[in-house]
């Protein structure tokens, strides 16, 4: 057998082995070890703060060039890279190539559009109120950044984070999720031959109770991006704010998408079964909560399960296939143990739900359906996280934006209709931070902003050049030439 490889975490511009490691497993066959991973400890992501805090002064005086050409480089170099990477990505998470491809592209673009936001800036200057006096509003960088990503898009998010982070000037702690540490490190093995100054940007691959809990707790990290559980997210604002820092959090989404009797049927069909089921279901922005309205609800089922029936779950490197596997069993157990739930509350399984065996072992299941339920059953109100979306019915319009309006979560919500009345009250009143009309809940561009309201976020948002809200601090500065 060969030797499996071994990665370490890059701290103060050196590669530093781990208190301990991890192995990362492809969930398509589990019998195929991708690495081991260092998993530092807590005094290794305090070391990783303090060359992130020690870079700092050079990073935050670098010009917008020399920031442009850092972030430029990645970004080309992950174009060129896009099918070696986008096959990592696949291979350690389990979502299709052809979406790890994409998932890779888009890591570019975002590297490729905070390299242009260098150049950008982001002051300005007015004229005071006070004559001969001028007012310079000043964006500068908040200092070290401690970003801390999930599982589901292993290089997109850390791109959306790391890239905005840079391009501001703050200089860097990164932790990855403990099952994706590939892209990561592929990443910050990029990162590590560019110019950037040593320690302004820092891997530090290791658990959440200690590595994301380091810099969930140390004062010299002044601002925090998390994108994770529901849980966890609420403890670290809370932790954050007792200690002033700067704390953005993309959390959960239980996300509505409204089907009405008017609804094109294919372009509702589309969308209900790549928001829901695509990249396996495990998307915060996956419409998991279908509402549809009477009149074309039996024959909206019906496409979909047709639909979903032509779907090939296999190894996500597999050709052919569809949908991938669950990441690892504990989300495959949560999915299974979210089905049984609705069933039990009066849901009925219109399809799907299995665990299925294939050439390898993984964890494979089929995208499920459950019809027949309410908005107030469990699987109405918890993210699930997985390929299962249950169908609500409605009377007409009204009820369906209350009923879509009816949760704790606000991140996606969409509506399939042709009628441009709906849409535009749709558009206004639906209670989330991101509007789809006629589209899949998920599947966002890259240059604009990505947030939710209500229990699915917290703090400024991310990408576009709303993400320098988070990632600059403001000075306003007065100056009479005297
Ligand atoms: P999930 O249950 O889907 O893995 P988590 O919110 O636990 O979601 O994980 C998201 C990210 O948060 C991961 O990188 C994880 O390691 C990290 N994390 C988990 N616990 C903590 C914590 N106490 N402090 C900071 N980060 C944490």
């Amino acid at each position: 057998m060969s030797q499996i490889p071994e990665f370490k975490n890059h701290i103060a511009g050196e590669w530093v082995a781990g208190a301990d490691q991890r192995p990362n497993i492809n969930p398509s066959d589990t019998d195929d070890v991708i690495g081991l991973y260092a998993q530092a400890d807590a005094a290794q992501a305090e070391a990783a703060i303090a060359a992130a805090q020690a870079a700092f002064p050079a990073w935050a005086a670098s010009t917008p060039q020399q920031r442009f050409d850092v972030l430029d480089a990645v970004g080309s170099e992950l174009l060129a890279r896009r099918e070696e990477i986008g096959r990592l990505l696949s291979r350690e998470e389990g979502k299709t190539l052809a979406e790890g491809v994409g998932e890779t592209h888009r890591a570019a673009m975002i590297f490729k559009f905070f390299a242009a936001e260098a150049l950008r800036g982001g002051g300005e200057t007015l004229a005071s109120v006070r004559p001969g006096v001028s007012v310079d509003v000043l964006r500068q960088p908040v200092g070290v950044v401690g970003l801390i990503a999930p599982w589901n898009f292993p290089i997109a998010i850390p791109a959306w984070k790391i890239a905005p982070a840079l391009a501001h000037g703050n200089t860097v702690v990164f932790k990855p999720a403990e099952l994706v540490p590939g892209c990561a490190w592929t990443l910050a093995e990029i990162l590590s031959r560019t110019a950037l100054p040593k320690g302004a940007f820092n891997l530090v691959m290791g658990a959440g109770s200690q590595v994301g809990q380091a810099l969930v707790d140390s004062p010299r990290v002044r601002a925090l991006s998390f994108t994770g559980s529901v849980a966890t997210g609420r403890r670290l604002i809370a932790a954050a704010a007792a200690r002033q820092a700067k704390v953005q959090a993309e959390m959960g989404g239980k996300n509505p998408l409204v089907v009405l009797d008017d609804a094109d049927l294919g372009v509702a069909v589309n969308a209900a079964v790549q928001s829901a089921f695509f990249s396996t279901g495990q998307r915060c922005t996956a419409s998991s909560r279908i509402i549809v309205t009477d009149g074309i609800h039996d024959r909206f089922v019906e496409a979909v399960v047709a639909k979903m029936k032509t779907l090939k779950v296999d190894h996500a490197l597999k050709a052919g296939t569809d949908i991938g596997p669950v990441v690892d069993q504990r989300q495959l157990d949560q999915n299974l143990r979210y089905i049984d739930i609705a069933r039990r509350e009066g849901g009925t399984l219109a399809f799907g739900g299995e665990v299925v065996e294939r050439e390898t072992r993984g964890f494979f299941q089929v995208p499920a359906l459950i019809t027949g339920t309410t908005n107030a059953m469990t699987i109405s109100r918890e993210e699930v996280f997985g390929p299962v979306a249950n169908v609500v019915r409605a009377g007409d319009y009204d009820e369906a934006l209350a009923l879509a309006n009816d949760t704790e979560f606000g991140l996606s919500a969409g509506i399939c209709t042709q009628s441009l009345k709906h849409a535009a009250h749709f558009k206004l009143h639906a209670q989330a931070g991101m509007v789809m009309v006629n589209l899949p809940t998920a599947g966002v561009d890259y240059h604009v902003p990505f947030g939710g309201t209500k229990g699915s976020s917290y703090g400024p948002r991310e990408q576009g050049s709303h993400a320098r809200e988070f990632y600059t601090t403001v000075k306003t500065a007065y100056t009479f030439p005297g």
